[in-house]
């Protein structure tokens, strides 16, 4: 851990916090009120001894997030800006994924369904051409307490209760197999049963392609789904794209993602930003069907989202949906990812740019 950063309660698991507070019974208290109550001061944790508070306090943070901007969509969306104890942002986003469904007495009968967007970095280090997150350059890591909080936050601001469910997907800001530790550890406290109970079949981890630890990740089993920013079909435009393509190129991805732990019951997740010229052709999408005709995949095409500066462009909408077709036809499942948020600032890393120009 930084060294500068206070840590928090947030970075422990229940088995670790054992260790640090006594009696045992302490912990399962103080977890109920991290992940069910989402109290953010010491003062709100009721039945615990002052005593035990202040010493507390002297070493953990309790929440060690501060909504500092909040930008709301018409469609539900919500981005958030974050400011950590160090004073940088990060963005974190809450997701509408379904309407809650109502019967004829306007009664709800089926509650929305909702999705977490997280980041694993402050900035990143992989440096895609296309991606605001990266003109940033990359600052530092976030603990595993500044990941789990990220959920906590946003499930409180929206007063989600712990029992209803939301999935995660770490698609935030930063590359999160880049911060393997803190992300492995986050996703062990989020899985906790004591604690917001959200299993790895709910969680996504999406990569640009760091391969080695894509098989490391495997290893660990935790039943985590993957998504690969692919973005294209052969290595040069890819290496253009996302320079560390060079050391991890697509085929060492492909071979990496039939290693995976998949569920049998689900397919792995290709994102496929469409960039206008570059990738949006007939012919590339022939050259994904070849690519992962042995892999249960799917397929989400992602419009790519102009900001001032960049040199690519946004594809025509019937170019998406020749391209999506094509994959349809020759039995690949495709999907066009609606651009949820459009009208607040959509991609990662817009957020933050458009306050650091205020
Ligand atoms: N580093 C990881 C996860 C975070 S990036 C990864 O690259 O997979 C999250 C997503 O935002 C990626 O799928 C990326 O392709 C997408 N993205 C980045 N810049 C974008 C832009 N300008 N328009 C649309 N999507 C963008
Ligand atoms: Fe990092 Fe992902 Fe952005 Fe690439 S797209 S720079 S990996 S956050």
């Amino acid at each position: 851990m930084n060294k500068m950063l206070k840590p928090s309660l947030m970075d422990f698991t229940s088995k670790e916090l054992e260790a640090l507070i006594t009696p045992k019974f302490r912990v399962k208290q103080i977890f109920d009120w991290l992940y069910n109550s989402f109290v953010s001061e010491y003062k709100d944790m009721k039945n615990i001894p002052n005593s035990m508070k202040d010493e507390l306090a002297k070493k953990y943070l309790v929440n060690p997030l501060k909504i500092a901007k909040r930008e709301k969509s018409s469609d539900g969306t919500i981005k958030y800006l974050l400011e950590l104890q160090d004073g940088k942002t990060i963005e974190a986003v809450w997701l509408k994924m379904k309407n809650e469904l109502r019967d004829e007495s306007k009664n709800i009968y089926q509650e929305a369904k909702y999705t977490i967007c997280v980041s694993t970095q402050v900035g990143c280090k992989v440096g895609c051409t296309f991606c605001l997150t990266a003109k940033g350059g990359f600052t530092r890591d976030l603990t595993a307490g500044e990941i789990v909080a990220q959920v906590v936050t946003l499930k409180q601001d929206n007063d989600h209760k712990q029992s209803r469910k939301v999935n995660i997907v770490y698609m935030g800001m930063g590359e999160p197999l880049d911060n393997l530790t803190n992300l492995t550890q986050a996703i062990e406290i989020f899985k906790e049963v004591g604690g917001l109970n959200i299993g790895g079949k709910r969680q996504t981890v999406s990569t640009s392609g760091l391969s080695s630890k894509i098989d490391r990740l495997g290893k660990m089993d935790l039943g985590v789904h993957i998504a690969i920013s692919l973005h294209a079909v052969d290595d040069k435009l890819r290496s253009e794209l996302i320079p560390m393509n060079k050391a991890h190129n697509i085929q060492s991805i492909i071979d990496a993602v039939k290693r995976f732990p998949i569920d049998t019951r689900k397919r792995v997740m290709f994102e496929y930003l469409v960039i206008k010229g570059k990738n949006d052709d007939i012919k590339s999408a022939k050259k994904l069907v070849k690519l992962l005709t042995d892999i249960k995949a799917k397929v989400n095409l992602i419009y790519f989202n102009p900001y001032p500066g960049t040199d690519y462009d946004r594809p025509d909408h019937t170019d998406m949906l020749a391209f999506q077709e094509y994959l349809m036809k020759h039995g690949l499942l495709c999907t066009i990812r609606d651009s949820k948020g459009i009208d607040i600032s959509a991609a990662c890393g817009q957020l933050q740019e458009k306050s650091n120009t205020i």
